[in-house]
């Protein structure tokens, strides 16, 4: 047998053969390879150069071409991140540079870079409310509909089209029902309202009835086959920053009655001082309106309460209790924990501007159409039977250091009744 002498390192106890010392200058293959490990990093730190892509570049569209650029991993660069997000640069852009930019996506397209072109476009749709035609023909000429948010706006060419190949793209039809939804307009409405009437002869493939697509974008159908948004088009986003006036909007606070399920303290989502004007798009009669929900029985099913606006706010005796709830050992210790406080922007944006949940914008909103991590879902109100109303979303990591999902809110005016759901990934 051949001698085995100790590792050379004196806090290690491990024993190698003479072969393996003279490779190694003593050392066990552990304690060499963690020496050269740290010679290597040693190395990296010393020579590691920063790297500022965007030095003296002002141009918007340049900047967004380098940052959806390809670069290759070298441990010696450091890239500098750019200061702005991608979303604050959509927003300074011009009419010309987002042709420009779509005139990239064409290329990217052609280069068959569709993941890219993607990126692109979708924030073009959801930030700058811009139609991107030229690329929608080109991605249905690569069989490509999806996501359904890209076909917002879209022309009436684009619509035929579409309408076109319903019935003979089995593969795609689930992608092309979501982009008819999208589209949305008269055409799309009547053709929806035909399949709730004749179901077309496709219609055990799907999981949904063909009409139901329209939720994905938040519009139902009304008894009479009119397009019925259930959703605000003016739409504030939640802010950081904190104002000395007094504010129109509190979210998150304690409400004075328990939850008869788990029972914690009811929390009250959304306290909103309807006599600020700001409210006003409403239309509600009143001066205060109050959406309440148990944060954590409303994530296992829908919490209706009823409502005035006057700020009263109750449980609603339709609340069916789901058939899973958790077990609450302390009640009193879960209120819903708010270390980031938001504000009610004093800038409207646009109300799809958080529809596309992948885009990781802050998602917490007044109106404007809600950001669904999974599939789109309204409840019915419990009176009258119809969909409700989004009226307001807070995301969680907007407000929580580790916050994970979004707590929804709907509205249905006429019989005063509010409800409440959450989904998270
Ligand atoms: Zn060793
Ligand atoms: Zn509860
Ligand atoms: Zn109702």
């Amino acid at each position: 047998m051949e001698n085995r002498i100790p590792c050379k390192n004196e806090n290690c106890k491990g024993t190698i053969l003479l072969s393996t010392a003279e490779k190694t200058g003593g050392l066990c293959m552990p304690c060499f390879q963690s020496v050269k490990r740290k010679e290597e990093e040693e190395y990296i730190r010393k020579n590691q150069k920063d790297v500022n892509l965007y030095e003296g570049i002002d141009d918007p569209f340049e900047i967004l071409k380098i940052m959806y650029s390809q670069r290759n991993y070298d441990p010696l660069i450091r890239y500098i991140e750019y200061p702005r997000t991608q979303e604050e640069i959509y927003n300074s852009l011009s009419r010309n540079d987002i042709k420009r930019l779509e005139e990239y996506a064409i290329q990217l397209i052609n280069d068959n870079d569709i993941d890219t072109a993607e990126e692109i476009l979708s924030r073009i749709v959801c930030f700058t409310n811009s139609g991107i035609d030229d690329c929608l023909e080109l991605l249905i000429n690569k069989d490509h509909y999806y996501p359904g948010v890209l076909f917002k706006g879209a022309s009436h060419k684009i619509r035929d089209i579409l309408i076109s190949q319903i019935d003979k793209e089995v593969e795609n039809r689930n992608h092309i029902l979501l982009a008819l939804s999208w589209i949305g307009d008269i055409r799309v409405s009547e053709l929806f309202n035909q399949w709730r009437k004749y179901p077309p002869s496709w219609k055990n493939e799907l999981y949904i009835p063909a009409e139901d697509y329209s939720f994905e974008s938040g519009w139902t159908l009304t008894d009479d086959g009119n397009r019925r948004n259930m959703f605000y088009t003016d739409s504030y986003p939640l802010v950081h920053t904190a104002t000395c006036e007094t504010e129109p909007l509190s979210i998150i606070k304690s409400h004075e009655d328990k939850c008869p399920w788990c029972r914690s303290q009811m929390t009250v989502l959304f306290d909103f001082d309807l006599t600020n004007p700001v409210f006003n798009f409403f239309n509600f009669k009143g001066e205060r309106l109050r959406i309440s929900t148990c944060h954590i029985c409303t994530c296992y099913g829908y919490i209706f309460t009823k409502l005035d606006f006057n700020g009263y706010s109750k449980w609603h005796e339709a609340n069916k209790k789901p058939s899973f709830l958790p077990n609450i050992a302390n009640p009193e210790e879960e209120a819903l924990e708010v270390t980031k406080p938001l504000v009610l922007s004093k800038t409207k944006r646009d109300p799809y501007y958080a529809a596309r949940w992948v885009l990781e914008v802050p998602g917490s909103e007044v109106g404007g159409h809600p950001t669904w991590i999974q599939d789109a879902e309204y409840p019915i109100c419990p009176e009258c039977s119809k969909y409700m109303k989004f009226i307001g979303q807070l995301d969680c990591p907007d407000f929580q250091e580790y916050g994970e999902g979004i707590y929804y809110a709907f509205i249905c005016k006429e019989c005063k009744i509010a409800a409440t759901h959450y989904q998270q990934t």
